[in-house]
């Protein structure tokens, strides 16, 4: 099959790895010439180039372009682009990009494949990124059979577990697992650096061992990726960060009123449902 990728970055060169090995012709697409060159020489696509004319005989196009671009890039591409061709994006966030898609393409089924690394750029792309990692697809109830059955049948060539849901559900989920934990881990390092006593603040820096790696590794990430899914998933991280402060109260409140018992119960009832979120 004649694939396009529009955007050869972590995600647009690693599936480009992977498709190729499944014998499919990957067209490259990206913005400079040298990220062209760079994804041909190590084998992500068979072509490439920074006009997006090349992708008109692709009958699949994957636009894997950072968040904000998804929906311009693809007005410009249905210029030029056969009705037949099949569009699909790998955006974080689905509903805005369904929402402005589905009625100027037909043939678009949104999706999500849930993996990744903390680099960016074509020299992060990586082969078998996607095996056992969820694939978000989120057909609506005109998105063409055919459609779906064409990603379905290239998301399980690269491996991955696919999984059905509306836009909303999927960005309500991923809030909760993906953008929430974004900003607590944030709220977390500030407010370490907020300690007024500097010789604390040095002596808790020295001191900081597994526990703080795991819990500030998110937020110690890339800003810029902070702010899309602030921007772009916005009402359902400010619901679930409201009903995290909720939580975050009940908890000063045991603490406050010396309840341990509740505490407990509390911290019993986390402990035993952090396994049907963590599978190892
Ligand atoms: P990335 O590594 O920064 O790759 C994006 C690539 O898009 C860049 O390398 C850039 O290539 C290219 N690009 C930028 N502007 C462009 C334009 N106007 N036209 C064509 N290409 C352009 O980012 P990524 O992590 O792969 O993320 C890409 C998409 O995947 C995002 O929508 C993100 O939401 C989604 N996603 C990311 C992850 C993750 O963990 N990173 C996981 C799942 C989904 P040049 O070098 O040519 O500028």
């Amino acid at each position: 099959m004649n694939i396009g990728i529009l955007g050869l970055g972590l995600i647009g060169g690693s599936l480009g790895l992977d498709l190729r090995s499944h014998g499919h012709h990957v067209i490259g697409v990206s913005r400079r010439a040298s990220t062209c060159q760079t994804a041909v020489a190590i084998g992500s696509v068979d072509e490439a180039s920074i006009d997006m004319n090349v992708l008109a005989v692709a009958e699949v196009v994957f636009i894997c372009t950072p968040l904000g671009l998804i929906v311009p890039t693809i007005e410009q591409l249905i210029t030029f682009l056969p009705t037949t061709t099949v569009l699909t994006d790998v955006g974080s966030v689905k509903t805005p990009i369904v929402q402005a898609v589905s009625p100027i393409w037909h043939n678009f089924i949104g999706g999500h494949p849930m993996a990744g690394t903390a680099d960016s750029g074509i020299e992060a792309a990586l082969k078998n990124l996607f095996i056992r990692r969820p694939y978000v697809l989120t057909p609506t109830s005109t998105t063409p059979t055919s459609a779906i059955e064409i990603v379905e049948e290239l998301v399980k060539q690269i491996g991955s577990d696919i999984y059905h849901c509306a836009p909303q559900q999927h960005d309500r989920a991923v809030s909760w697992i993906s953008h929430l934990p974004v900003m607590i881990s944030a709220s977390l390092i500030s407010g370490c650096m907020a300690q007024s006593d500097i010789e604390v603040l040095k002596l808790s820096q020295s001191l900081a061992s597994s526990g703080f790696k795991d819990t500030s590794r998110v937020g110690g990430g890339n800003p810029e990726l902070g702010v899309m899914m602030a921007k772009y998933n916005r009402d359902a991280l400010l619901n679930s960060l409201s009903q995290y402060r909720d939580n975050l109260d009940e908890i000063i409140e045991l603490i406050e009123q010396e309840n341990w018992l509740r505490l407990e119960d509390r911290l019993r009832f986390t402990q035993s449902n952090r396994p049907s979120f963590i599978k190892d």
